[in-house]
């Protein structure tokens, strides 16, 4: 497939009827509607038909691990299901990790991620071991798949900045080996104070480096966990809110409404964008808890009424963390329309957005460049569904993945039949 290409019988979402779609030279250069007596005639070098599926620009996952991918069970299996066995589990792994190692896991993840139309990631790196080779196999790789994926790599010091002697000289010297963001765990670090001073740091060195910030932030049930404050006071001091984003938030869950208003308030005056791991957190956190037991879900619903920008990520791919995930994004949308109670008709329609058109805001994608539009890259996905409805209820395939009018991938329908009478 050629980047001069002509997709026929496509849909557009909220939209009726069928269109065409031509791409010249890897940008879309006009979209209307589906006429087969000129599509017959037509001399493009390529011809796709969409079968009636609508076509959305490419997912976008806001935050996941590709240095722990596909390790759940090893070297032994997260038993309690917390988030600190999870760490331990993790950094026993990593000890035996090697350079082919992380290059497999991490391509094997990538491969999911273009099955499933991600065309965007933030990969958070751990940074917390001396040799930095996670990040090395990342960066290098970051390069490398280029043509399938923009990746976003964040140095992310799990075992913290403060509680760590040489945590700190570690993460700088992350960061001056080319990452795109830095990341932190204030809420994991063995003080508040020491938190606090972790999140100072981060911001001196992104200011002092010119990077972007993504923090996990207050990832516990505790509602004394209170760090996104401390980062949003940062974010609007420094004039930061727009490179600034908290991952997790979970602690949101389960503060008191009144705090829970004004660090809602906090986050909307700084202008940070909020991801949310809904896979991974509805089964690490509740772990205290005795019967009703927390969700472990950040207030989506309390957030994006306030117009804050809220995206997802898939976070840990069958890991120690979470031992399930695929790829595909929508299992972590479902998780999330389920337990914010968003399945309204309009709540569903716009979920897409949280994977897509807000992923994109949280990573800074330009604007454009991003979407479904002429002039625009040809950076898109075909669904085997007709609308949004149809490929949320279904967390319906991705039918084809095309980046700059090239075809990356494609998932050929599934075909069922019923042998009795219904
Ligand atoms: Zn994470």
């Amino acid at each position: 497939m050629h980047n001069n290409v002509k997709i026929n019988r496509v849909r557009l979402p909220g939209e009726s009827g069928l269109y065409s779609l031509s791409i010249k030279k890897g940008i879309i250069d006009n979209i209307e509607a589906f006429d087969p007596t000129i599509a017959d005639k037509s001399t493009f070098i390529d011809v796709l038909d969409a079968e009636g599926g609508v076509v959305l620009p490419p997912f976008v996952d806001s935050h996941i691990h590709y240095d722990s991918a596909y390790t759940a069970g090893e070297s032994r299996w997260n038993t309690s299901g917390t988030l600190l066995e999870g760490i331990k589990c993790n950094n026993d792994r990593q000890g035996i990790a090697t350079e082919s190692d992380y290059l497999s896991r991490a391509k094997k993840a990538i491969q999911g991620q273009v099955l499933n139309g991600v065309q965007y990631a933030r990969v958070h790196v751990d940074v917390s071991q001396e040799s930095l080779l996670a990040l090395k196999v990342m960066l290098k790789l970051k390069e490398e798949v280029k043509h399938l994926i923009n990746i976003q790599v964040v140095a992310f010091p799990q075992m913290g900045i403060t509680s760590h002697p040489k945590q700190y000289e570690l993460l700088e010297l992350a960061v001056q080996l080319g990452v795109d963001g830095i990341g932190g765990v204030p809420h994991l670090e063995m003080t508040r104070e020491g938190g606090v001073r972790s999140i100072h740091q981060i911001f001196d060195l992104a200011e002092q480096y010119n990077k972007f910030i993504d923090i996990h932030c207050d990832e516990t049930d505790d509602d004394q966990s209170r760090f996104v404050e401390v980062v949003a006071a940062q974010a609007i001091i420094r004039n930061m809110g727009s490179v600034t984003s908290v991952s997790h938030i979970t602690a949101l869950h389960s503060y008191n409404n009144a705090y829970a208003s004004k660090v809602i308030s906090l986050i909307k005056q700084a202008k940070m964008s909020v991801v949310s791991n809904p896979l991974s957190n509805v089964i690490l956190q509740g772990r205290f808890d005795n019967y009703p037991v927390r969700r472990g879900i950040t207030r989506i619903k309390s957030l994006m009424s306030e117009g804050i920008n809220v995206s997802l990520g898939q976070d840990n791919l069958a890991d120690a963390f979470y031992p399930l995930g695929t790829g595909s994004m929508f299992p972590a949308l479902n998780m999330a329309l389920h337990l914010c109670h968003l399945l309204g008709s309009k709540d569903i329609d716009s979920s897409i957005d949280m994977i897509t058109y807000n992923g994109a805001k949280t990573l800074s994608i330009n604007p454009e460049e991003y979407g479904v539009e002429v002039g625009k890259p040809a950076n898109l996905i075909i669904m085997q569904d007709p609308n949004v409805y149809e490929c949320v209820r279904n967390q319906s395939p991705v039918r084809f993945n095309i980046r700059h009018g090239q075809l990356l991938a494609e998932n050929l329908p599934l075909k069922s039949n019923i042998f009795s009478k219904i």
